[in-house]
């Protein structure tokens, strides 16, 4: 830490004091946070500069220059630091539970969401099908009503969501109109339809989660393949999916799937005729889905993903993936900018998902934010196959905010110094 930055976090801690005692006359500052001298990342309002954020009832207040550290009751210093939109995960597996054999719906291979999003900068996730139409309302009241980050949610076309095996398997619980009427009761929660996991020949769970889709007005996200021979990828892509309908795992090359790279390094041309037409590619890295033999010749080729998910649960954290900043970090060295990983994962996540009044940093916005570190050093990143990748660049969350609460600060940037008078 340099001397300046020490005497900027000693006035500031002071500062929060005086302040503090103002309130207590009657003087409430008008900032309850102000996060300063940052390196403001916000896609959606053209913001690539240093910026002062101020926070207010919960809500951005002001992005400026120079705000004043008087007007707020904490100031964080963020100099040095990237200051961004809270991320947006739109592929992750959160519906935990202790029902055995159940996988990712009510079961041990899902995750808490708050056990993973605010320590890597997140403030929204997605989960990605755990549940279906007939125990949505689990979920509801088990995770999403319990959880401070903010959790949506695919409905999965089988409408016991995803307890694998056969139960996924099943064309007799794939029901459109029901799926449909559940993700239009629960419109602020359910944000599109998902597949996955079938391996049949049959297409009826895509034009069913497509017709749910359509009739809710919501995206469907598509984990494809399993059957072999594998179907036609490009029927996927440019026959069955909509505009807007998203192809997770876009990395992968797995049994039963056709990889978007063929074998002769090129990126499928009816890939890139999906994209033209406005099919979304999303990583979702999971634990095999991510591999650097597909992602390198489609980056190096210009085809980037749109969104950077991470097919989050209990085993992919523990694998290659880990968190969305490692995910992210991966794509710094595939080539793309902070500014790029960022915009993928808030403004461009939030279009994805239809929600534009997430994953900005407008004034009137809900204060969700995350403070960004971008460590130099020796790092390595490994892939689903295990090769590892050195980098000698790593995201790292210092502090996030949701909804104008400071709900991780790694290093206590928004709290005052310790000291040994008594009286503090
Ligand atoms: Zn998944």
């Amino acid at each position: 830490m340099s001397t300046v930055s020490l005497l900027f976090r000693i006035s500031g801690a002071a500062l929060a004091l005086h302040l503090g005692s103002q309130a207590a006359a009657g003087q409430t500052p008008r900032y309850s946070l102000l996060i300063k001298g940052g390196h403001v990342l916000d896609a959606r309002n053209g913001v690539d500069a240093v910026r002062d954020v101020a926070i207010a009832d919960g809500k951005i207040a002001a992005v400026a220059p120079d705000i004043p550290a008087a007007d707020a009751a904490v100031v964080v210093d963020a100099r040095g630091l990237f200051v961004t939109p809270g991320l947006i995960d739109i592929h992750a597996h959160l519906f935990y539970g202790t029902e055995a054999h159940t996988d990712y719906s009510n079961g041990p291979r899902a995750v808490p969401p708050d056990s993973h999003s605010f320590r890597s900068g997140q403030t929204t996730m997605v989960d990605a099908g755990g549940a279906g139409w007939r125990n949505f309302l689990q979920f509801k009241e088990q995770t999403i009503d319990r959880s401070r980050t903010r959790v949506l949610a695919y409905l999965h076309i089988v409408g016991h969501g995803m307890k694998g095996g056969p139960v996924e398997q099943d064309l007799g619980d794939m029901d459109a109109k029901l799926t449909a009427q559940r993700a239009t009761q629960f419109r602020d929660h359910i944000v599109g339809i998902k597949v996955a996991h079938y391996n049949g020949p049959e297409w009826d769970p895509v034009t069913r989660a497509v017709e749910a889709g359509t009739k809710a007005n919501v995206p469907v996200m598509i984990d494809f393949g399993g059957n072999e021979p594998p179907q036609s990828l490009d029927a996927l892509l440019n026959t069955h999916l909509r505009p807007g309908d998203i192809f997770t795992h876009m990395c992968a090359h797995v049994r039963g799937r056709t990889p978007i790279v063929n074998a002769q390094g090129q990126v499928e041309p009816f890939v890139l005729a999906a994209r033209k037409r406005g099919v979304i590619f999303d990583v979702g890295h999971g634990g095999g889905s991510f591999l650097f033999r597909q992602a390198i010749p489609a980056a190096k080729q210009g085809f980037l993903p749109d969104v950077i998910s991470t097919d989050l649960h209990g085993g992919s954290m523990n694998g290659g993936m880990k968190d969305i900043l490692n995910v992210m970090s991966k794509f710094l060295h595939l080539g793309m900018s902070v500014q790029d990983v960022v915009k993928a994962n808030t403004s461009r996540a939030a279009e994805v998902i239809k929600r534009p009044e997430l994953g900005h940093l407008g004034v009137g916005a809900e204060a969700d934010v995350a403070v960004l570190g971008l460590r130099k050093g020796e790092f390595g990143f490994l892939d689903s196959s295990g090769w590892r990748m050195p980098g000698t660049q790593k995201l790292e969350c210092e502090l996030t905010v949701k909804a104008g609460q400071v709900v991780w600060d790694l290093n206590g940037r928004s709290r005052p110094l310790w000291s040994e008078d008594k009286n503090r």
